[in-house]
C-alpha cells in the first residue's frame, strides 16, 4: 500500500494512508521514535480533512512490528488497523442518546485497557468525535487518561476544541490538522469518485476548500447541479434586469428554482437538500459505523407540506449563495469563475466584493424571513442595479 519512504523531499515519511498534514506527521513520528509521544492527543481540524485517517495511520505507527514508529501499511498488523479490526485499537463512537458516546461503552473501554495491550506493544483508543463525550462517559475515561498505563494511547478527534470536556482537554496535547492542499483533494476525488464527471469534481474540490470529506459529499450530491443551473439563471436574470426576475413561474429563473427546491417537473424528486455542513462527517476511508438519524429538515418535520417547504428553499438559497460567492472569488483572483457559468458583465473587484456582501446578507435574511422566494427576488433586483456580476 505504501512504499518505504525516503528520509526527505516531497516523498518524505508518512503514516500509512495519510495524505497532507506533513508537519504534524513528522513531529509525531519523531516523538514516537524517541518514545516520547504524548499519551493523549487531540486531533483538531475542520470536517473532512482526514482526522480519522490520521488516527488510523498513527495507530499503525504505534503497533506495526515491521516499521516501528512509522507503520509500513503492508503487514498484517497494519492491514487490520486500517480495516478497523485490530484488537488493540478501539473506536469509541456515538451510540447513546442524541449522538453521544454512552457511559457503558466508555466504562467497557476503561475495563479493556486494564488488560491491554492484547497483541502488540500498544493499546489505542480513538474517540470520534471527542465532543460526543459527555460528563458521564468522560468521567469513566478520565482516570485512564490521568494515570495512563504504559502503552495506552488516546486519540481524540474533534472539529472544535471548545467542544471537548475541559477535564480531558487539560490532560491532552492538541495537534492541529489544517485544510488539505487542492491537489490532494483532487487526487482523493479522482480515486474515490472517479465516475463523477471531471467538471463536477473540480467544482466539488473548489467548494470543499481543503476538505476531502466535504468534496466527496458534494461530488455525489444531486442538488449541486440543480443549484448550478439556478445560479446560471440567476446570473442571466441579474444581467437582463427586473423583467427576467418578475416574468412569472415559467421564466427560466423560476423553473430552475423549482428544480432546485425539489418541485421541478422535469427532474425526479430529489432527496431533501441538506444544508452544509451535514450532521455526520465522512472523512475519506472512515470505517463504517452506526450513523445517527439524519437531522430533520423543516420539510421532514411537516410531512403534509409540499416539497417546496421553507426548509428546502433555504437550503437551495444557501447552496446558491455559496456557489455564487465561490464564482465571484474565483473571478476576483483573476480566474474565469466556476466552469460552466457565463463570465457575466465586466465588474471591478470592488463591485464583486459588494455582490459578495449582498449575497451574505441574503443568506442571513432567509434564515429569518418567512418568504424565502421573495427575499431572493429582492436581492436579485438589488443586484440588477450595479454591474455586479
Ligand atoms: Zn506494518
Amino acid at each position: 500500500m505504501t512504499e518505504p519512504p525516503p528520509s526527505s523531499g516531497p516523498d518524505a515519511p508518512h503514516l500509512p494512508g495519510v495524505r497532507g498534514h506533513q508537519g504534524a506527521q513528522i513531529a509525531l513520528m519523531r516523538a514516537l521514535g524517541r518514545g516520547q509521544l504524548h499519551h493523549a492527543l487531540v486531533l483538531v481540524g475542520p470536517r473532512g480533512v482526514g482526522k480519522a485517517t490520521f488516527a488510523r495511520g498513527l495507530a499503525c505507527a504505534l503497533l506495526c512490528p515491521r516499521a516501528p514508529a512509522r507503520g509500513c501499511g503492508a503487514c498484517s498488523t497494519c492491514h487490520r488497523v486500517l480495516a478497523g479490526n485490530h484488537p488493540d485499537v478501539d473506536w469509541l463512537v456515538p451510540d447513546g442518546k442524541a449522538g453521544t458516546i454512552s457511559v457503558d461503552n466508555a466504562r467497557a473501554c476503561h475495563v479493556r485497557q486494564a488488560h491491554a495491550p492484547y497483541e502488540g506493544p500498544a493499546y489505542v483508543v480513538v474517540v470520534d468525535p471527542a465532543d460526543a463525550l459527555g460528563e458521564g462517559a468522560g468521567n469513566a475515561l478520565l482516570k485512564t487518561i490521568e494515570e495512563p498505563r504504559p502503552g495506552i494511547h488516546f486519540l481524540l478527534l474533534t472539529t472544535n476544541l471548545q467542544g471537548v470536556l475541559p477535564t480531558i482537554l487539560s490532560r491532552a496535547l492538541p495537534v492541529r490538522l489544517g485544510r488539505l492542499e487542492d491537489e490532494i483533494v483532487a487526487e482523493i476525488l479522482r480515486e474515490r469518485a472517479g465516475d463523477v464527471p471531471q467538471e463536477r469534481r473540480d467544482m466539488a474540490s473548489l467548494l470543499a476548500e481543503g476538505s476531502a470529506g466535504v468534496a466527496l459529499e458534494l461530488a455525489s450530491d444531486p442538488t449541486l447541479e440543480r443549484c448550478m443551473e439556478l445560479l446560471r439563471q440567476a446570473l442571466a436574470a441579474v444581467q437582463q434586469g427586473p423583467r427576467a426576475i418578475f416574468s412569472g413561474d415559467h421564466a427560466p429563473l423560476w423553473t430552475a428554482w423549482s428544480a432546485a427546491v425539489g418541485t421541478g417537473e422535469a427532474e425526479p424528486a430529489p432527496e431533501p437538500a441538506e444544508p452544509l455542513p451535514p450532521p455526520e462527517p465522512a472523512a475519506p476511508g472512515k470505517k463504517p459505523r452506526a450513523t445517527p438519524k439524519p437531522k430533520k429538515t423543516e420539510a421532514d418535520a411537516k410531512p403534509g407540506k409540499p416539497k417546496d417547504a421553507p426548509g428546502l428553499q433555504r437550503a437551495a438559497v444557501r447552496r446558491l449563495t455559496e456557489l455564487w460567492i465561490l464564482h465571484l472569488r474565483e473571478q476576483i483572483r483573476g480566474r474565469q469563475g466556476l466552469s460552466g457559468l457565463p463570465p457575466g458583465a465586466p465588474a471591478s473587484p470592488a463591485q464583486r466584493v459588494a455582490t459578495i456582501a449582498a449575497l451574505q446578507q441574503l443568506e442571513a435574511r432567509v434564515e429569518r424571513m418567512g418568504n424565502v422566494r421573495l427575499t431572493l427576488e429582492q436581492t436579485l433586483l438589488d443586484l440588477t442595479r450595479p454591474a455586479a456580476t
